[in-house]
């Protein structure tokens, strides 16, 4: 299969399926394939896309992928393609990397957005309209817009969030629960 080499391949012992994986000795690229008969198709597409610091970088980027690419560049292109073909996409990005998903009816759907997909994922315009719009900006009576930046405002003020920063660092530990809150507020609050 071109550059790929097949570096495993085994059956499991929980499920009728069989699992391959192959890698690119050009690229490095893995790819994994679980073989089932089934109605719906999923591709997870992993990328490293680890930081050291709390900018946030990794998180919007994964934003700006879904708003063209070179050869599709119009935002909501995905969806309105993934219609026509029952299809779902999503992402999340972690600490060390960003997982793009793309679930569809039927291999037919799956095959004719794949093309688009990954174009989307490998070369994503970033251009600085799509940063303002999706992810930050100043509206006309200085509030702060864009949806990542709402987002997090939403998420940052969650219990779920406050719980994570204050395990995340002795520093962050050590200060006062409310300060932190309060230093959220002041980045995300309009
Ligand atoms: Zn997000």
């Amino acid at each position: 299969m071109g550059s790929f080499d097949l570096i495993s391949s085994f059956e499991v012992e929980y499920a009728p399926v069989n699992v391959k994986k192959w890698k690119s000795n050009r690229t490095g690229l893995e790819v994994c394939l679980i073989a089932k008969e089934s109605p719906s198709v999923s591709g997870w597409f992993a990328l490293a896309t680890e930081i050291f610091d709390d900018s946030g970088c990794p998180h919007t980027l994964e934003h700006l992928v879904f708003m063209g690419s070179k050869k599709y560049p119009y935002k909501g292109l995905l969806d309105i393609l993934g219609n026509l073909a029952f299809s779902t996409t999503n992402a999340w990005t972690a600490t060390d990397q960003t997982v793009y998903t793309l679930m569809t009816a039927g291999w037919e759907g799956f095959k004719m957005l794949l093309p688009a997909y990954l174009d989307h994922i490998l070369h994503p315009t970033l251009t600085d309209e799509a940063c303002y719009t999706e992810v930050y900006h100043i509206d006309g009576k200085g509030k702060k817009k864009g949806l990542f930046i709402l987002k997090c405002r939403e998420f940052n003020l969650s219990l779920l969030s406050l719980r994570f920063w204050r395990n995340k660092e002795p520093f962050i530990q050590s200060q006062p629960i409310d300060q932190r809150q309060e230093d959220l507020l002041r980045i995300c609050v309009p």
